[in-house]
């Protein structure tokens, strides 16, 4: 029997089992080991592609067999079998590092602390709708490793990133790369360091040639800081609010302006653009920000002014990021669940223009709520704790602000209080700056029952 060689996968979620669909597709002898149990619908697709498998242990002879080992990005290095595998001296890569070797097409890969999903949904559709084959993977839907294995080629690959996966990567390259921004977030896994947790994010340029292209907020003083750090021969293109000597995107008066012209390292000198921002979804700060990110792409891959006008016209918020649920008696309600960190909540509040009934509390992952007292003071009516987790550090942190802070144990009660709260032209906004594990299995769920609970309220007046 022929010997084929033999790859072992910790971890048996969406970017494990895609990683091990595709090793087995590309004739390696695959074992995936998950310490706990894996969701049925997971167990199915390993079945189906004959891949060996073991729930609720780790055989560590079999694993430590491989020539290789894909670590899913929830297994910290910490794990006892991570530490195993390097004493052993043998690799470690990510799935998307994985994938990487079978991808045919062009990767843009986008990483960032806020605004991956957004932002790749937005480049994806710019090239969609321009017509250019295009998959969108990596942390949203399909795995970067599933796509491969479940679609016919694409020319370009839209990959949505995390810091973790970028931890074992060692010869992935995106032909673009970009970074929305990076704030404070997991630097638990990190160990307390922001300099560690902003060079795994670096590493998404480490690869890239002078053929290759660097996408980055000039917005986030910690990103800026870190640069100098981080050198890469991608061709740099920053974007920001303001023009600076090098910025090839930026804006005046709600309208994008991308040109390169100016720029030094960009060899590529493509005739300025551009775009103005008609949609509500595209008006806040952030996903301005997103939407010039998507713009410098567009510009690189010369997609016509026209269709990009076309796309951001009909781009709608992705579920659960500001998402506008319902107005009742005059009164908008928004449900920003994703928010889980301070960051995010920021860029929510500041894009208010009307006085917030602010929804928020959960699982705290060592926020510093100072950053937001001003903008509370500025755009906040009251303040609804949901759930008790943290609620003595909240209130600490906002009373000098002297807005009414109210408590709610469950959704429907934080929502209704809201209701009687909220008169008409202000905002009721979910932007929880925490984790929802306390009450709810993950954000989503937390963000369904929001829309639930707005959904049932009756109003006084027209709906
Ligand atoms: P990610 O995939 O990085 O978590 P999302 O697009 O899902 O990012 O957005 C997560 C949260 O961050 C949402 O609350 C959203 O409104 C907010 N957000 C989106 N883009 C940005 C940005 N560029 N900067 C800061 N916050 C953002």
């Amino acid at each position: 029997m022929a010997n084929h060689p033999k790859i072992a996968i910790l971890g048996g979620a969406e970017s494990g089992v895609g990683a091990a669909r595709l090793a087995v597709l590309h004739g390696y002898e695959v074992f995936l080991s998950d310490r706990g149990q894996l969701k049925p619908t997971y167990r199915e697709a390993l079945t189906a592609a004959g891949v060996e498998f073991e729930e609720g242990q780790h055989t560590m002879e079999r694993i430590l067999a491989a020539e290789a080992v894909i670590k899913s990005p929830g297994i910290p290095n910490t794990a006892p079998a991570v530490v195993a595998i390097r004493d052993a001296g043998i690799q470690i890569i990510s799935e998307i590092e994985f994938a990487y070797y079978y991808c045919k097409g062009q990767i843009i890969g986008v990483t960032g602390t806020n605004g991956k999903t957004t932002t790749v949904t937005l480049i994806h559709k710019l090239l969609k709708d321009a017509g250019l084959k295009v998959g969108l993977c990596g942390n949203v839907g399909n795995s970067f490793a599933g796509m491969l294995v479940d679609e016919p080629a694409h020319d370009w690959y839209v990959v949505e990133i995390s810091s973790f996966q970028l931890d074992d990567v060692h010869r992935f390259r995106p032909h673009i790369a970009i970074i929305t921004n990076i704030a404070e977030n997991h630097l638990d896994r990190y160990d307390h360091d922001m300099s560690l947790y902003a060079a795994a994010k670096f590493n998404i340029t480490r690869n890239q040639t002078e053929d290759d292209f660097f996408i980055y907020c000039q917005d986030s003083p910690v990103l800026m800081r870190e640069l100098p750090r981080h050198p890469t021969l991608a061709q740099h293109c920053p974007y920001g609010f303001q023009r600076l000597s090098d910025t090839v995107s930026w804006i005046t008066n709600l309208t994008i302006q991308v040109d390169m012209t100016n720029n030094k390292t960009l060899r590529k000198k493509l005739a300025p653009q551009a775009h103005t921002i008609e949609t509500k979804a595209l008006m806040s700060k952030h996903n301005q920000h997103n939407a010039m990110a998507a713009s410098v792409v567009a510009q690189l891959l010369e997609i016509r002014k026209e269709s990009v006008r076309q796309s951001f016209a009909e781009f709608q918020n992705v579920e659960h990021r500001l998402e506008a649920v319902r107005t009742l008696d005059g009164v908008s309600y928004i449900n920003d669940s994703k928010a889980t960190n301070v960051n995010s909540v920021w860029y929510a509040l500041e894009s208010q223009n009307q006085p917030a009934i602010w929804i928020m509390g959960g699982v705290d992952k060592g926020n510093d709520y100072g950053m937001l007292r001003e903008l509370v003071g500025r755009k906040v009516k009251a303040i609804i704790i949901l759930g008790t987790q943290n609620e003595s550090k909240i209130r600490e942190a906002f009373s000098a602000t002297g807005k009414p802070i109210l408590q709610a144990d469950n959704m429907d009660l934080a929502v209704s209080t809201a209701h009687s709260l909220a008169e008409t032209n202000e905002v009721v906004l979910l932007s929880p700056a925490c984790a929802s594990f306390d009450l709810y299995e993950n954000y989503e769920a937390r963000g369904r029952a929001f829309k639930d609970a707005v959904n049932g309220l009756s109003g006084v007046g027209l709906a």
